[in-house]
Formats: structure tokens, sequence, C-alpha cells
């Protein structure tokens, strides 16, 4: 005997239920089922989606309709149209095998007076969104009066989005006989308010701990500066080259924008909000479900009742304004038993927001550092070397192997390996090369919690950006000796030297920060002004006695590069203009979303931009094979 039969269901469902491939019931469904089977209950479930709800309250609904009554019996209400559809034919897929019962989807968007015939026609169990409904009930084209069961699922994201009148009149259509099944991921005040409102001594069930995240998700957060976010969304991508994701930001405007710029930068991304008509919206989804979209920018409101499997990683570019919403978010990743990875790109000051998600899912973040380019380059290049080692070959290639064995005779092995490697790779190589490391770390996280610094005093001392440096004929060593006796500083008191070509970095103790400011900013170097900065970091790494940085990788260590445009700035802050812009227009990409350039990339102008490829294959998006010919979706249009 299955573990579905012991919960009571019958032949019909049982049957349906095979069909689906549903081996064991979920936490809630073992819960739920027996409990609404065997008797008129009110239900306040705490779950959140991926849990396997929908069954939970949906074979017991099945199960309980009377097919021969056409009388509507059951009102569903659910945030969105997504779910609103996808509860629908959930509830289709499980009722198959019952004759007689009729799910109808009412949702706006769509033709009011179809849904007012299709329910006409007799429908025991209607899916709704809150505001059509209502409207339906003032056009008097429903009738709930008679219904039995009224389950509110995603009750905490109906609130959150303003449907509280809305349910609230609806409910008081309703009779006070029925059996009410609340369904929420948390439980702010405003569901309780519902719940003791509208119902009688609710059974309560929680799946795992109340509001606790799922346990397959594990959060991390990565310290960033404001202007680097987006460089930082683009590494934790290369970083990972499986990644398959939801990226969630604050606004319409800046999903529009991020995914945008992901795919000018060749990411196979693209926007999803509620500007975009229901036909953008539905491509979108579309390709995103058949992975021709790796990362797919979206808000809040409409990434609700995303479910899609076997998302990777979901990515807050932004956190939410609402603590609560950060629970709805890393759900979409961690589904049905799979790991997923909850990412949080944060600023310092929005640290303590992360101690508050922390005290509500009751799980620890972990703190990383953005992967400096050589991390990186050395993730893409075993993943290339895998790639080529899982690439089938076509055997058409054969008719050209005596022409391509000839140009390649002369070359070993090894020199095959390194140049067919080099082919892909040197682009990422180059790209990192030119540009600096980003990370940034919060320190301790008590410090975090009860005062955010503004300086970069992280690890005890402070850190300074200079613009002096290698062009002024300095090496580490002459520029302490020349720092100590500048500042009258004794032998140890300037440590971590670190010297670029324009600019460099050094470390004090924070004792010494007003004098080294102060004098620092007062001297002239051979007709120039010194000028020095606290940096955002500590520079990594401890204290030593020979001035050297432990921060390793391309382009200066974890140092945050200088910011102002002085003629010792290297950051390209411009580089999305001119070069970019013009190189966009005449490169246009063919194929899926960035999937392949058509024309050769200029080396020039791309400094903030992931690496292009020089020659006709783009490097990213990095399923070229697999998506660089799926039709490309239509590009949403613009805020
Ligand atoms: P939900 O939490 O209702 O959004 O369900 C999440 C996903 O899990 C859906 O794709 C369901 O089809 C699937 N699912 C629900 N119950 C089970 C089960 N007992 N075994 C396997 N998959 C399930």
């Amino acid at each position: 005997m299955n573990k579905f039969e012991q919960l009571g269901l019958s032949e019909s469902l049982l049957k349906a239920i095979l069909d689906l491939g549903f081996e064991n019931p979920t936490d809630v469904q073992e819960k739920a089922i027996p409990l609404l089977l065997e008797k008129d209950t009110d239900l306040v479930a705490l779950a959140q989606t991926g849990t396997g709800k929908t069954a939970a309250f949906g074979f017991p609904v099945i199960q309980k309709i009377d097919a021969d009554n056409r009388n509507t019996q059951a009102l569903i209400l659910s945030p969105t149209r997504e779910l609103c559809l996808q509860i629908t034919n959930e509830l289709k897929n499980y009722s198959k095998y019952e004759k007689g019962i009729n799910v109808v989807a009412v949702y706006g968007g769509a033709s009011i007076t179809e849904q007012a015939r299709d329910i006409k026609r007799g429908a025991q169990i209607i899916v709704a969104t809150p505001g059509r409904m209502q409207d339906m009930i003032n056009r008097g084209l429903v009738n709930i009066t008679q219904i039995n069961y009224c389950i509110l699922d995603e009750a905490d994201e109906m609130l959150n989005m303003g449907f509280y009148e809305d349910i609230v009149n609806i409910l008081s259509t309703t009779p006070d006989s029925k059996s009410t099944w609340l369904f929420s991921a948390t439980m702010p005040a405003e569901v309780a308010r519902i719940g003791k409102q509208f119902m009688t001594d609710p059974v309560e069930i929680t799946v795992g701990a109340k509001n606790s995240g799922s346990a397959t998700v594990s959060h991390e957060f990565y310290l960033v500066n404001a202007r680097d976010r987006y460089e930082a969304l683009k590494r934790l991508a290369d970083s990972n080259p499986d990644i398959f994701s939801v990226v969630f930001c604050r606004t319409k405007r800046d999903t529009q924008a991020v995914a945008e710029k992901l795919v000018e930068d060749g990411y196979s991304a693209a926007a999803l909000h509620g500007d975009l008509s229901q036909a953008q919206r539905d491509g979108v989804m579309k390709s995103f479900r058949g992975r021709q979209i790796q990362m797919l920018v979206a808000t809040d409101v409409a990434a609700r009742g995303i479910d899609v499997d076997n998302i990777t990683h979901v990515v807050n570019y932004q956190l939410p304004d609402e603590i609560e919403t950060y629970n709805h978010r890393s759900g979409r990743t961690g589904r049905a038993g799979k790991l997923g990875t909850s990412i949080v790109i944060v600023t310092k000051s929005e640290l303590r927001k992360i101690s508050s998600i922390e005290r509500i899912i009751k799980q620890k973040f972990e703190e990383k550092t953005i992967p400096s380019g050589i991390e990186i380059c050395e993730i893409q290049l075993l993943h290339l070397a895998t790639k080529i080692k899982d690439t089938e070959v076509d055997h058409e290639i054969d008719n050209y192997l005596p022409a391509i064995n000839n140009v390649l005779e002369d070359l070993s092995k090894e020199e095959l390996i390194k140049k067919i490697v080099s082919v892909e790779f040197n682009r990422f190589i180059n790209y990192y090369k030119k540009n600096r490391d980003i990370s940034t770390q919060s320190g301790d996280r008590r410090e975090r919690d009860s005062a955010p610094r503004e300086g970069g005093n992280a690890g005890g001392a402070t850190r300074y950006f200079v613009n002096i440096g290698s062009r002024d004929n300095f090496d580490w060593m002459s520029l302490k000796d020349y720092l100590k006796e500048t500042l009258d500083l004794g032998r140890d008191d300037v440590f971590k030297v670190d010297v670029k070509e324009g600019f460099s970095f050094f470390n004090t103790d924070p004792e010494h920060t007003d004098k080294v400011m102060e004098v620092l900013n007062n001297v002239q170097l051979e007709g120039r002004r010194i000028n020095v900065e606290i940096s955002k970091n500590d520079g990594g790494g401890r204290r030593d006695h020979n001035g050297r940085s432990s921060g390793g990788g391309f382009g200066g260590g974890r140092s945050s590069a200088p910011r102002r445009e002085g003629n010792f700035a290297p950051r390209r802050e411009g580089s999305g203009g001119g070069g970019f812009r013009s190189d966009r227009n005449s490169a246009p990409r063919e194929g899926g979303f960035g999937g392949r350039s058509a024309a050769p990339r200029r080396e020039g102008g791309f400094s903030d931009r992931a690496p292009r490829s020089e020659g006709s294959s783009d490097r990213a998006p990095r399923r070229s094979e697999s998506f660089g010919d799926s039709p490309r979706p239509r590009r949403p249009r613009r805020d």
C-alpha cells in the first residue's frame, strides 16, 4: 500500500496521483489531507510554495465536492493570475478521473464574459484572484452564497498586495457554515486578523518551524559598495556558469534596466514585471521554463506564484522593502527537496536587514566575498574543460579532419589543449586582468549589528587610498618609508602597502587616521597635490610586517578602486557609454537571448562588461549550444 492510500484518498484521486508520479505525500499533505477528509474544520496551515500545499488542499476539496450538484461549492482565492492558472491546472490534473467536476479560473486581464459563461455552465470549484472575484460579485455574475469550502492560498501575499478589503468583502458574501482553509508562508498581523474574523477554532499545522525558510535553501550575502552592485551580479553569474536564477529588483524600472544590461553584456536574461503585456510575460515565462533564459530579472509582484523547478539561485539584487518578502523570494529555489542558494547583494547601510531576516527565517547567512577575477577564471577554465570533454562530436566534422590535421599537425597534445582552451579563455583573463576586485567585508557581525562603520577599518586598521604609485617611482618599501617620514610615524605604523601604477593603498591603526588625513592631504609631491582617502575595506588578511598586502588576484587584490576621475583613477566609469554603445550598435546579436554575436567585438570599451569574444561566438550566455539557436523572445518594452 503506498503512503497516499493511507491518507484516505479515493480510488480516482489515487489513480491521478499515480499518473502525476507523486510517490510519497509531502509533510503538509500528510498533516492536512487526513484531517480535512475526516471532518469539516477551519484550518490554518503555515507552508510555503514548493511544499506541495496545492495538493494538500486540492485532494480533499476534490474528494468532498458533490459532482452531481452543479452549484459552486468551493472558492479558492490566490494572489496572482499565474498562481490562479497554476492551481486550476493542478486541480484539473488531480480530478481527471472524477466525473463531472468543473474547475474554472477567474482572473483579471481576460474576458469577464467568457469567465461568467464558464461559471454558468456549472463550476463546482472556482479559483480566483480577489480583484476579479469582487468584480464578478458586484456584477452578479457569480453566486458563492452556497459554498462549503473557502481556501485562501498565499494569504500573506494577497494581503501584501493590498487585497485585504476585497478578501473581507468576498468572505462576507459566503455562508458562515463553510469551512475556511488558510495557507500562508508567514503569519503577519493582518493574516491573523482575517483568521480571527472569519474562522472558528481553526486547526493549526506548520510545516517545518513557523516562518522558517526551507531547509534546503542556504543563504549567503555579499557586501559590496552600492556602485558595484551590477558588477557583483555579473561576477556571481560568471562564477556559477550553470546558474538558473530569479534575480529580484525592487522596482519595475530597475528590473528592466538590469535585464537590459545583462542582455547587452551577453547573458541570457529577461525582465518580468507588471508593465509588460500579458503576452510578453507569458513569452518570458515560457522561455524561462524552457531554460532559454538563465537569469529572470523580476519584481516581487510579477514573480509571485512562479513555479519553476530546479532554480539554482535566487539573487536579491536589492533587498525587498518588506523583510517578510524575503521568504517568498528564497522559496523559489530549494523546491521539491533540491538544494538551492539565496544570495543577497548588500551594501553596508543595509547590513542590519540581514540580521532581521535571520531572525525571521531562523537561519544564519554566510558572509561570502565576491570572487576575484582569478577565481572566476579558474572556475570558467574548469567549466570549459568539462564542456569540451562532454561535447558530443558531430561526425559532419570528419570531412574536414584532414585539412584541420594539416593546420595543427606540428602541435603537441599539450600545446593543442592549451590553445583550444585559450580560444575561449583569453577573453576572461583579459577582462578580469583589467578589472579590479570588488569585494568588501563586514568584519565582526556584532560590530556590524551595533554600529555599521563608514570607513575601512573592518580589520581593526584603517585602509587608505593615495594617488601616488609606481609611476612616481615608488615601490612598497620606498612608499612605506616616505609615508613614515612625512607622517612622523614609527617603524611598523604603516603596513599593507600595496603599490599600483597610479595609486596605492596602505593601512595604519585607527589612532593615526586623523593625522594621516590632515597631513597627507596638505602635502605636494613634485608640484602635485597628494590626495588620500579612506578606502572601503581593510585590504584583506592580517597585518604583516613587511608592508606587503596579502590580497591576491588580478587588478589590485581586494582593494576598492579609486572613485575619482583624476589622472590616477583607472576605473572606466564611462565605458557603458561611447565605446560600448557603438559596439552594441555595430554588432547586433543573433539567436537567443544574447546568444551569439554576429560581429567581432572591440577590445576597447568593455571594461565594465562581461568579456566578449573577439571572434564569432560570444562567451556569455555560456550555454551557447543549447541557447544559441532558440528563437529570441520578444524584447519587453521599456518603462
Ligand atoms: P506547491 O507547493 O503546491 O506549489 O507544489 C510544488 C511542486 O511539487 C508542484 O510542482 C507539485 O506538482 C509538486 N508536488 C506536490 N506534491 C508532491 C508529492 N507528493 N510528490 C512530488 N511532487 C509533489
